[in-house]
């Protein structure tokens, strides 16, 4: 079921985003190569909690760590750990926050130092593919314009879209109905409508749409083994279009 928020769930859900993307901030500001996934766990633990939130992840499932911490080939779900960061590696940083009983999920993939040009051109692309995304919503839009949007975006350019993982409904829950594929025909699916909140994350591989789960049974890394993109907001439907509640 889509549930709708009301001023006062917005208000938490806008204060829950604003921790999350500050949590981001700092991690791009301490960023360095040498430093391990776990270094960056730590991190994210530190700046979510301090403001008397809890990392969303944190056990969710079962997650071991307060970030999912994906590195390179690593598509999502990193346990963050004793993996160096090197120069040239791309990390993307997945977290949210659980503050007054609602709940925040961002994600930005982050080049260590200078990166492969075609990397650098796939962190662009891939965000880029998530405005592009965020501009369709509106109220009487359907989901399947967001879909479209990304998967029109993204394979225009010869990337592979991730199709086994989408973007999804939040609040009280990570997540919620709906569910938010990065792959789909526009003017199909439900209609948008006001108050409604969920995230937008497109998954978009350099080469290869395919995936699979490591033995660890969480991190989902790409089959051609080549780099993987990961970018996320947390969005709310006005009827003056849409808020992105995880702005950095
Ligand atoms: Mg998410």
């Amino acid at each position: 079921m889509v549930s709708v928020k009301s001023a006062s769930d917005i208000e938490k859900m806008m204060e829950a985003g604003k921790i999350a993307a500050h949590a981001l901030n700092v991690v791009e500001q301490k960023l360095r190569p040498g430093m391990t996934t776990k270094d960056i766990d730590k991190i994210v633990h530190h700046e979510i909690t301090s403001h008397g939130a809890v990392p969303s992840f944190l056990g969710l499932y079962g997650f071991p760590g307060s970030a999912c911490v994906s590195v390179n080939e690593e598509v999502i779900h990193g346990i963050p750990g004793s993996r160096r960061l090197n120069e040239g590696d791309i990390v993307s940083v997945d977290l949210g926050a659980h503050y007054k009983g609602f709940h925040s999920d961002t994600c930005f993939t982050f080049p260590v130092g200078q990166v492969a040009p075609e990397v650098r051109k796939l962190l662009e692309d891939t965000n880029q593919s998530l405005y592009e995304a965020i501009n369709a919503v509106q109220v009487g839009a359907r989901l399947g314009d967001i879909s479209h949007t990304v998967e029109q975006y993204c394979s225009e350019r010869g990337y592979g879209i991730v199709r086994e993982y989408c973007g999804h409904g939040i609040g009280q829950e990570v997540h919620e109905d709906p569910e938010v594929p990065n792959h789909g025909k526009a003017g199909h699916g439900m209609r948008l409508i006001e108050g409604m909140t969920f995230c937008i994350e497109p998954m978009i591989n350099l080469q290869g749409d395919g995936v699979h789960t490591l033995s660890n049974g969480w991190t989902v890394v790409t089959n051609s083994g080549s780099c993987s993109a990961h970018f996320e907001h947390m969005i709310l439907v006005t009827a003056n279009g849409p808020v992105i509640m995880t702005k950095r």
